[in-house]
């Protein structure tokens, strides 16, 4: 779908998938306005597919959307244009288990120019790829280091969109990382350097025994769609769910004392993810047992049984596509 000022919306169609030819004065190219989104689609037990909470998808679009500048998509078109897409790739859809559609939804500035403002042209696009189980051969515990060198966001900044200029801020991070042996990045706040905010694509929650905590949505960490849903789907089981604030000096003094009983982080990606050990510049210590906990299990069974088709939608966050 096409957006022009003046003219807003328009020329929407559905075409194979073919690379784009580009200008080399593509204002995206040199300024990075760009947005993108991340959901999947299940197949469920009756042979049909739905999608997770696209509704939540669409309006984190529109407020990354406003962020940076560009048009505001109508949730009805975004959610529109993935149905589209998932009816045409249907077969793509996997039969079962973990497995999943994914949809990439993204928009760009199309115009051509070098001077830095808003652009005027816009293209909104949906791409779609299978995506096998995160674990296929079971759940891992990851390994994260705690960066202290790099901050992903700070007030003010783009933290909270879903931009494509956050990840590539975030890449030299992700590579100091992976040279201490660590799968992930743990981001802290840029201030202080010791408020946990998130990972590199997912956010964190904390259980101390039936309680768990996720950090609070400051305006420098993404409103993950997965840690939403799972403050009410804990409530659900019966857990006491909440959002506060924890610093790197908590979880290490909290894991050695015992309150802390498992980490987790969660996104559409991985759905839950253990954290297993932390490491940083200071300090290296094993979460917990190493195990994936079993709080984290049963919440990771919950949502995906939920996304699949398996438990009652009482929420109402499934969209049937039929
Ligand atoms: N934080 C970041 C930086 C992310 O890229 C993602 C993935 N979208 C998340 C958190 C998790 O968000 P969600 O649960 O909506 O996938």
């Amino acid at each position: 779908i096409k957006w022009t000022e003046g003219r807003g919306w328009h020329d929407a169609e559905l075409v194979p998938y073919a690379p784009l030819s580009m200008d080399p004065a593509n204002m995206t190219l040199h300024y990075a306005q760009t947005i993108f989104e991340g959901l999947k689609a299940y197949k469920q037990p009756d042979g049909t597919v739905a999608t997770f909470r696209p509704q939540a998808n669409a309006e984190r679009f529109q407020a990354s959307a406003r962020r940076m500048a560009m048009p505001e998509l109508p949730a009805e078109l975004f959610i529109e244009a993935c149905d589209a897409l998932i009816k045409q790739d249907r077969a793509w859809v996997p039969d079962s288990g973990e497995a999943s559609l994914y949809l990439r939804p993204f928009m760009f500035a199309s115009e051509v120019g070098l001077g830095v403002r808003p652009a005027n042209e816009f293209l909104f696009i949906v791409i779609a790829s299978p995506a096998g189980a995160y674990f296929p051969g079971g759940v891992q515990p990851v390994s994260v280091w705690l960066s202290e060198d790099y901050v992903r966001a700070v007030k003010g900044g783009t933290g909270a969109a879903k931009t494509g200029g956050n990840y590539a801020a975030s890449l030299v991070a992700q590579a100091q990382a992976a040279s201490h042996g660590c799968d992930q990045v743990v981001w802290l706040d840029a201030v202080e350097h010791r408020w946990i905010e998130e990972m590199g694509g997912m956010n964190l929650y904390f259980v101390y025994g039936d309680r768990i905590v996720t950090p609070e949505l400051t305006g420098s960490l993404l409103p993950g769609i997965t840690r939403d849903s799972l403050l009410t789907i804990a409530r659900d089981l019966g857990y006491t769910a909440e959002e506060g604030r924890i610093t790197t000096e908590d979880w290490k003094r909290d894991n050695e004392n015992g309150t802390l009983t498992e980490v987790f982080a969660c996104g559409t990606a991985a759905v839950i993810t253990p954290v297993g050990s932390v490491k940083s510049e200071r300090a290296n210590w094993t979460q917990g047992d190493g195990l994936p906990g079993e709080v984290t299990m049963k919440l990771r069974k919950a949502l995906l049984d939920l996304q699949t088709g398996h438990t009652a939608d009482a929420h109402g966050w499934m969209h049937p596509l039929g």
